[in-house]
Formats: C-alpha cells, structure tokens, sequence
C-alpha cells in the first residue's frame, strides 16, 4: 500500500554545533555575512523573540525565551543555500502602465494586486508604507481605494518587515494573501510555504521585485543626508541607469550609484537573483520605456490577472527590450565570486 505524505511530516534539520538552533543560525547565516534580511525567520519563531528592523536580525533573549523548535532554520533560504540567478521561467512578457495608479514606474505590482483583489484571488494584500524620513512601514490593503495612496505605492530602498506582518493576517484572511517582496524575501515564503502547508493555502499571490541590492534604513537616511537631501521634500527615490536619483518637490540630486557600496550589506553581495525568479509574476523599471513597469508572467494565476486587466482595459501596454533585462541579471552574476565556496556548487550552470 502506498503510503501517502502526512501534511505534519517533518525533517528535523541537523544541528552543525551543540547549541540551540538559533544559535546555529546565527553562526552560519547572520554571523557569516550571508543573511538576506528577508525576515522569515522572525515571522515564524513561535515565541516572537526573532525581531526584524533597520538592524541586523537578533534574537536578543534567546538564553530565557527559544524553545529550539528549529522553525527558524527550517524557513532560513540561506541556511542551505541555492543561490537563485537568470530570468526564470516564464509564459510571457510585457511592459504596462496602470491607468488607475501612480507608481514607481508603471504602477503594474499595484494594477496585479488591485485586480487580484477585484477578482477575488485575495481579500488583503501587505504594501510597503514611508513616514517623513523614509523609514518603512507595512500597511494591510483591504481596498482598491487604499492604492491610491501614493506614500504606499512606489520604491523605498530599505529593508521593510512585511514577511512578519503575514501571521497577523493570516488571522482575518479568507480567500488569501498577496506579498510583494524583493527576490530574497520570495524566496524566504517559498520555503515557508515548502516547510508549513498552512502558508500555501492562505499566501496567494506573490509579486516579485527586481532588485540589485537593498539597504539599511539608518545608514542610508545619514548618506542621503550628507548628499543635501531634505527628507521633508522627498517624494521619490530611484536607482537607474547607474545612477541615484533622489527627487524633491522643488530639486533632484543625483549621483553615481556605486558610491553607495560600502553601505551595500553583505546578505546583498552574495545575491545573484536579480528578477526574483520564484515568483508568481516579477516586476521592474529595467527593459521598458520610461512610465512603464516590465512584468514576468510566471505561472497561469498571473497570467488570469494580466487578462483581467486586459479585458478592463486598466492599462496600455507596450514592448519590453528583453536584452536589457538580460544584461542585468547578467550583471548581478559577477557577485558569484562572493558567495562562499560550499554554495558555489549549487549554482545552476556554474
Ligand atoms: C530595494 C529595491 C531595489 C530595486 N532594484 C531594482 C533594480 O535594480 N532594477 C529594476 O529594474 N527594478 C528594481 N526595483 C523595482 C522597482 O523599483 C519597482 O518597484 C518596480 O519596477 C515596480 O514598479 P511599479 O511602478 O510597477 O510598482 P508600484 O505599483 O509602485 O508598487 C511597488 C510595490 O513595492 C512595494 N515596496 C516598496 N518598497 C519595498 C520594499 N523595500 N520592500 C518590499 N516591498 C516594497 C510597495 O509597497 C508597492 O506595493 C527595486 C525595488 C526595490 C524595493
């Protein structure tokens, strides 16, 4: 008789030092440079002792409070680590702008999860939200009007807390969870979703970003800062074509990206995931003309919501230069040199 997999399975997984889970996860992943920040660690921790903020991740009474239950190191993408890199799968391509929305660039992650909403695919979706200073926030959508709320929409180049955010709305969801997230934060609720089952039924969209690298909020608020930004006139961040671009109601002022890597993190470096390929769909500025965002459509729920918004006439669309795509996450491969020699093997094609 076959026997079938039980939902409650679990492999336990094997200690590398005599000490608690956590303490093996804080060697090997945070200690070691490798963290991506993505936060599912702390969304899991069944205790709430792993907190998540513009620091590096911590467990700070974790001698009292951690019950070494292993979850942590069970969701950890980096703990075993399969470094991600390409475009991925996909059913097509396409470069949009929203009719409805204001965004970063073609405002498509909003059009995807404000249609996913309407069609009833979700009932909630998790936004990343600013204060003055730019420092994130996490914002429940329950509406189509709350999108249009342009401090919610938009690029903040700093790490955000959504991943903890999902138990809480775990709790009031029926139909399900959109996420938006950079490719590591993906990656942290693919795991999630591999290791706990309850997480594949409730987590129902999940939008990837581009992304070369992100930042801690401190450290960039003080460079931005010594660069003459005044946060009380920001409205928009943007890194193109090389460059930093910070744009002020009555200013812009710019300036070579790379003069920003010493405040790069290492969980960064070690990134080869450019188009978070993982995703349902992905989205970014890179391959379609300026005011459009270009959209990977991975799977078939991506696809029912690109035609959703076809048939609703939601969005104009144009053509992306796939090479462009491509040269970038070309580019984010030189950063293999820096991901420890016992990952390299688990690279695809290295
Ligand atoms: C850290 C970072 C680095 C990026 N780097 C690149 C790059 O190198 N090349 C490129 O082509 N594109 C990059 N992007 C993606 C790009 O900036 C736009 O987000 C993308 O093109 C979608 O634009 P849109 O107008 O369709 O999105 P919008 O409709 O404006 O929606 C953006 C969504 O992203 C969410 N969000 C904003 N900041 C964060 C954050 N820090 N963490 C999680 N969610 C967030 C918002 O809440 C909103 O839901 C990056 C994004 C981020 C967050």
């Amino acid at each position: 008789m076959a026997v079938e997999s039980l939902e409650w399975d679990v492999q336990i997984p094997k200690k590398l030092i005599e000490e608690k889970y956590w303490i093996n996860l804080k060697r090997r992943v945070i200690e070691s440079g490798l963290c991506s920040h993505c936060s599912t660690c702390s969304l899991i921790c069944p205790v709430d002792g792993i907190v998540s903020g513009d620091h590096e991740i911590d467990f700070p009474d974790w001698g009292e409070r951690c019950i070494d239950c292993s979850a942590c190191i069970r969701v950890c993408p980096r703990w075993d680590y399969t470094p991600l890199s390409g475009i991925g799968e996909y059913l097509e391509i396409v470069a949009g702008r929203s009719k409805r929305f204001k965004g970063q660039d073609g405002a498509m992650v909003t059009e995807f999860m404000a249609s996913a909403l309407e069609m009833g695919l979700i009932d909630r979706t998790l936004f990343v939200g600013r204060d003055e200073d730019w420092r994130t926030s996490v914002y429940h959508i329950r509406s189509v009007e709350q999108m249009l709320d342009t401090k919610l929409t938009g690029t903040k180049y700093s790490f955000a807390s959504v991943l903890p955010e999902i138990k809480k709305a775990m709790r009031s969801t029926k139909k399900g969870i959109g996420l938006i997230g950079t490719p590591c934060m993906v990656s942290g609720v693919r795991k999630l979703q591999k290791e706990f089952p309850v997480f594949r039924r409730k987590i129902k969209v999940v939008a990837g970003l581009f992304c070369t690298e992100n930042f801690y909020h401190h450290q960039l608020y003080e460079f931005l800062k010594d660069k003459g930004v005044d946060f009380s006139k920001l409205i928009k961040t943007d890194i193109t074509r090389g460059k930093f671009i910070a744009t002020m109601t009555d200013s812009e002022i710019s300036f070579p990206v790379k003069e920003l890597n010493s405040i790069v993190p290492h969980g960064c470096e070690v990134c080869i995931d450019f188009t978070a390929i993982e995703s349902d769909f992905s989205v970014g500025s890179v391959g379609s003309d300026a005011g459009y965002s270009t959209v990977i459509v991975r799977n078939e729920t991506a696809r029912e919501i690109l035609e959703y918004i076809k048939e609703n006439n939601y969005a104009d669309f144009g053509k992306v230069i796939m090479e462009v795509v491509e040269k970038l996450s070309n580019l984010k491969m030189k950063r293999t040199k820096n991901i420890p020699e016992e990952y390299r093997k688990n690279i695809k094609n290295f």
